[in-house]
């Protein structure tokens, strides 16, 4: 097992990884900004070493920042955590060159799995079910209506490296194709230096549903079950549940195999996600996700694996512990993205917090960087805390969240937390009875 781990992330997700190194005996090493000196991930890792000024391309991008950081350390390993570094190929290939141990999967499968195109090849071959759409990426105008005619409008341009859903646009005609083709390739050029896009059938009204995969390198390949994240503004996670209150038990099981055994065939390693929209009890394979997510708490809470240990094991070669006929799922588990964000314009509101209470008690738990004093700097993304709060079923799930949310006092700065309690004292929300357009229609985003 590695004795010291560089943990290449800030915020609640270097905590996050930071925890699970330290139940299981393994020093850590945090890096920073020099806006993140005071930040929690760095007071509690056992080490930590500034790697460069605030912004993140000079400092949790800086590549040959990190790997001097993990040389200077002496490392055995480096965590990527979520965004960042962590679907970087390069990077992991060149932890890898240096002598580490990237805790993740082969640089050949983030690489495959980051082009959407390939992806996508690639779900058709182990036999996971697509979205109609164009076989690769579309060159022109022409392409686009010609697909348009054959699929039927309402369609979806999407980056080819697309991520966070950008370079993303809706085209409802013909006629308005042509502006959302080159808005789409702008956007697309813009965010991740690559124009190219490809065309997908829009779906009216699905849920998002993704499936949890773990995978060890001596053949074993499991499902922790599904995430419904439909709760989404702009493409993004707003908050997130499972079991999903679409899913009936035997559906749960057939999508599951299907996506531990496409996992199994191509020989991947790690924590991975398959994305799916899912509606008219049909799933459509959308992307794959090389990495731990945001929303893995919930996953933790109603199977009981920590899932960061179980990357750490994967790397260091060690056998997954358990079968699929191990993995029980018990109850119900919600997480809430709390954002330091004005709750009705979404504009961001970093600054000083000068008051810090986190809800407590049963079922609860708060995986944040938070503290009274801590002043949040503007440069990063504005996920501050998640709120995990699991219970015996979906009932007494939301009742504790209520409760919860209730106690939760983040002061100084605007937060999320009363989009979250306006969205869960909604009536179809409480139904279970939403799509991934639900909430962008209470926001006021989409009539
Ligand atoms: P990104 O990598 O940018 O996050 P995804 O492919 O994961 O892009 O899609 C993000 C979200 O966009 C999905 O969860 C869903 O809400 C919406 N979306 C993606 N593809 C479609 C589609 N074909 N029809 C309708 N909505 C879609």
């Amino acid at each position: 097992m590695f004795e010291k781990i560089l943990i290449a992330n800030r915020g609640e997700i270097a905590l996050r990884v930071h925890r699970a190194c330290k139940e299981m005996g393994i020093e850590t090493v945090a890096i920073h900004s020099t806006a993140d000196s005071d930040a929690m991930h760095v007071r509690l890792a056992d080490e930590s070493v500034c790697i460069g000024p605030p912004p993140a391309r000079e400092s949790y991008l800086n590549i040959p920042a990190i790997l001097s950081a993990a040389t200077i350390a002496g490392v055995d390993a480096i965590h990527p955590g979520y965004g960042f570094l962590s679907e970087n190929a390069r990077f992991a290939e060149l932890v890898e060159e240096h002598g580490f141990t990237f805790i993740g999967p082969t640089p050949q499968h983030i690489r495959m799995m980051g082009d959407k195109i390939v992806a996508k090849q690639t779900a058709e071959k182990l036999g996971l079910p697509l979205v109609p759409g164009s076989p690769g990426p579309v060159e022109s105008l022409d392409e686009v209506k010609a697909l348009g005619e054959k699929i039927g409008y309402p369609v979806l341009v999407k980056a080819v490296a697309g991520g966070g859903g950008r370079g993303m646009k809706v085209i409802d005609s013909a006629d308005a194709a042509e502006e959302a083709f080159t808005l789409a390739r702008q956007e697309a050029t813009a965010a991740f230096g690559n124009g190219s896009v490809y065309v997908e059938k829009y779906l009216g009204r699905p849920r998002h549903i993704e499936i949890q995969i773990l995978a060890d390198t001596h053949g074993n390949c499991v499902h922790l079950g599904e995430r419904d994240c439909s709760l989404q503004r702009r493409h993004q996670k707003v908050l997130e549940e499972t079991p999903s209150p679409a899913l009936n038990r035997e559906t749960r099981e057939r999508i599951g195999d299907l996506a531990a055994t496409a996992i199994g065939k191509m020989g991947y390693r790690g924590a991975g996600t398959l994305e799916f929209l899912y509606q008219d009890g049909e799933f459509y394979f959308i992307e794959m996700n090389t990495r731990l997510q945001v929303e893995h708490p919930i996953t933790e809470a109603i199977t009981g694996i920590d899932l960061v240990r179980e990357q750490i094991r994967i790397a260091a070669g060690a056998p997954l512990g358990f079968t699929q006929a191990d993995v029980k799922f018990s109850g119900h588990a919600i997480e809430c993205r709390v954002n330091a964000e004005n709750p009705e314009t979404f504009v961001p509101c970093p600054g000083l917090v000068t008051d810090y209470h986190p809800p407590g008690g049963l079922g609860v738990r708060v995986d944040s960087g938070l503290y009274t004093g801590y002043r949040m700097p503007p440069y990063y993304d504005s996920l501050v805390a998640k709120l995990i709060v699991s219970g015996g079923n979906r009932n007494e799930c939301l009742m504790r969240l209520r409760r919860a949310l209730g106690e939760y006092v983040i002061g100084g700065i605007e937060t999320t937390i009363p989009l979250h309690q306006r969205i869960i004292a909604q009536q179809e929300f409480v139904d279970g009875e939403y799509n991934i357009h639900w909430l962008e229609r209470l926001v006021g985003l989409k009539k």
